[in-house]
């Protein structure tokens, strides 16, 4: 009764089911206290099983919003198979407008392959990856940059074993029509969410849509699509839901993310003044930015440079930084 995450949830039924996973979580205000994480099933059918998460980082809102979108527009009489929808994961994250869960400090992006008897988060991503994430054939986790990071829109994959699954993921993240993928090698063991779709023997698809702590119209517009994009190319709609129209000709570009030369760090407390944007093209040796310290105003800026070529990938969007803050990362593109 304390432990775990109940629901009532017949995943054979066809239909559309509006309901809740319940995660028991006693606290002072109320001692019975269950988190209700929002869960939406559709299913019409045998076929193709898809999960579409958001709110996995609770301050990532494209992929709620349209998530949210999609339970109230997609009729199961259209569906062909089953269409899981989770739009916020970690629901006190999302009702907190944080990264992490202010309820046990849970990042479940890091919390796979989580524990039964655990905290909240550590609980939700152990049902996810033991029982949920199971149960489908495609696992598609939308995330964006968050509150303090400006990111190129980007969809992502982590390395299968597999060839032959692995091939499907990289298939299904190009039908998505991102201007940007990239392929993450996060090893076997890794705490994501994709890593627990790969060992829960589902294909992941993730990516990041937008960032800021914000949605905007292209950030909601590309998200859109996406998700359009990939019912379509799984078979289970035959046409656009949340979007205004779909796109199957839009080429991706790969991208590489594998060494940490290639992320700027703050070494210490600073203001940090960028001078290129999200989305440049970089050289090994070309000025970054400029770190002030404005407790220091006798000293002049310190000119940063970046230490690999490349596409500036993300930027922080918080100006004022401490020791261990990633200030920009580059990726390295991938000729295919
Ligand atoms: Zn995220």
């Amino acid at each position: 009764m304390h432990t775990g995450i109940s629901h009532s949830l017949d995943f054979d039924r066809d239909g559309k089911t509006l309901s809740h996973l319940s995660i028991p979580f006693s606290i002072d205000r109320s001692p019975y206290f269950q988190i209700k994480v929002p869960i939406c099933l559709m299913r019409n059918g045998e076929g193709t099983s898809l999960l579409l998460m958001a709110g996995n980082h609770g301050d990532e809102y494209e992929g709620e919003l349209c998530l949210a979108k999609l339970v109230r527009r997609l009729d199961p009489a259209r569906v062909r198979g089953r269409v899981t929808i989770l739009p916020m994961a970690n629901v006190p994250a999302v009702m907190a407008a944080k990264r992490c869960s202010p309820l046990d400090g849970g990042n479940l992006n890091r919390a796979f392959p989580g524990d039964p008897s655990g905290t909240p988060t550590s609980r939700l991503a152990n049902f996810l990856e033991t029982d949920l994430f199971p149960r489908h054939d495609i696992v598609f986790d939308i995330h964006s940059g968050g509150t303090s990071m400006e990111h190129l829109p980007t969809a992502l994959v982590e390395r299968n074993a597999d060839p032959e699954r692995h091939r499907r993921g990289v298939e299904l993240m190009r039908a998505l029509c991102m201007p940007y993928g990239f392929v993450a090698d996060n090893g076997q063991a890794s705490p994501t969410s994709m890593g627990a779709a790969r060992r829960a023997g589902a294909i992941g698809v993730s990516g990041e849509f937008g960032g800021g702590g914000t949605a905007t119209v292209d950030t909601m517009a590309i998200t859109a699509r996406a998700i359009d994009n990939l019912l379509i190319a799984l078979g289970l709609v035959d046409g656009p839901v949340v979007g205004a129209e779909s796109m199957h000709s839009m080429p991706t570009r790969l991208l590489s993310l594998s060494r940490h030369s290639q992320g700027l760090y703050a070494a210490r407390r600073g203001w940090f003044e960028p001078a290129v944007r999200v989305g440049d093209s970089v050289n090994a040796g070309q000025l970054a930015g400029w770190y002030h310290d404005l407790e220091r105003l006798d000293l002049a800026e310190e000119a940063l440079h970046f230490a690999e070529n490349g596409i500036v990938l993300s930027r922080r969007l918080h100006t004022m930084c401490e020791a261990g803050d990633c200030l920009m990362q580059v990726a390295e593109p991938v000729e295919t």
